[in-house]
């Protein structure tokens, strides 16, 4: 069943890649450094999250219009509901369109303090499907959801989460991106379960190479995403042996990848976590090559 080593002998891969927004002068130079690396592959969008809360407005922003106005690269800017009324986030995606943004990533965002039930912010929008609805009436923008093959937390069980899903490309999303998952099998039953729910919009597996195994499990806990046993001990006495990490790291998650390929998966969208060489190397080892027209 399993393809060869590098799966896109057909050329048939896209990729896309997510950033965060940098807090300091050095992270801006590591995340251009990782964005200049990893241009050549053609991404069809590159996006950069927002900070919970909106904590990032302004870098989430300024992240962006850079890549906009200094790249060729299609740029992507996450938005959330949190802690903002209807109006401004309004704003603020009214000046991602002046900006030449036409691709958002539409959220309902997290509640600004952990463990805290959701609430809607007054005057806010109530969830994501609301968020979709309120940018279609702005403008033709392309916009992305959030998938989740392992329900969200926040979700009584699946049916609701796919229900919710279906809302979300009801309104106008003309994809879901899904969060990270180890396990190929998790994405193909969601791919299944999502088309016997009637979702046509193409669901692009979401890949989380494993940097920090600790920062991961963390991570996890919180989004209700499965760390299968066999992972801790894949990782177990590398603590010190970064390198290593590294290499192992690379070949789970593109074991990962190809897997998917064998199921017929060809786009992928890599949480780069703003260090360009592990997605990199997964997106070598599946045969993705530089394009002849570098994006930079
Ligand atoms: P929604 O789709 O609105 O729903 C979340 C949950 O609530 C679902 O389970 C849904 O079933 C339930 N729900 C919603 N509305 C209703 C309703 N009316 N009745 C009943 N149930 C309802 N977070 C950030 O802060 N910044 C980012 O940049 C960011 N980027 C992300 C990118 C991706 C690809 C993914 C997968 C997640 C990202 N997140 C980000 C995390 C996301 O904000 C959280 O997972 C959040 O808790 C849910 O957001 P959502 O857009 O999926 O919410």
């Amino acid at each position: 069943l399993a393809p060869p080593l590098f799966a896109d002998v057909a050329g048939d891969i896209e990729v896309s890649f997510e950033f965060f927004p940098p807090k300091t002068e050095k992270m801006e130079e590591t995340l251009w450094e990782s964005i200049q690396t990893l241009a050549p592959f053609a991404p069809r969008f590159v996006s950069v999250t927002y900070g919970a809360g909106g904590s990032t407005r302004e870098r989430t922003h300024n992240t962006v219009a850079r890549i906009a106005g200094e790249t060729s690269l299609a740029a992507a800017a996450h938005l959330t509901c949190v802690e903002a009324t209807r109006e401004e986030i309004d704003q603020v995606a009214e000046a991602y369109w002046d900006a030449g943004v036409r691709h958002i990533v539409a959220l309902r965002g997290d509640p600004p303090r952990a463990g805290e039930k959701y609430s809607t912010h007054p005057g806010g929008y109530e969830n994501a499907a609301a968020l979709v609805e309120g940018l279609r009436r702005l403008h033709p923008f392309e916009i992305s959801v959030a998938a989740y093959p392992e329900c969200h937390p926040d979700s009584p069980h699946a049916a609701a989460d796919l229900d919710n899903l279906k809302r979300k490309i009801d309104a106008g999303a003309t994809r879901a991106i899904t969060q990270f998952f180890f396990e190929p099998e998790t994405f193909f039953r969601f791919r299944d379960d999502a088309a016997a729910a009637g979702i046509t919009a193409e669901i692009v597996p979401g890949i989380m190479p494993v940097m920090n195994y600790a920062s991961v499990v963390r991570m996890s806990a919180m989004c209700g995403t499965d760390v299968p046993a066999w992972m801790a001990r894949l990782f177990e006495g590398l603590d010190d042996h970064p390198a290593a990490r590294q290499l192992v790291a690379a070949t789970l998650t593109a074991e990962l990848c190809r897997k998917l390929y064998a199921g017929g998966v060809r786009q992928f969208h890599f949480y780069t976590l703003n260090r360009a060489e592990l997605s990199y190397a997964i997106c070598h080892l599946l045969g993705v090559r530089p394009g002849a027209s570098a994006a930079i």
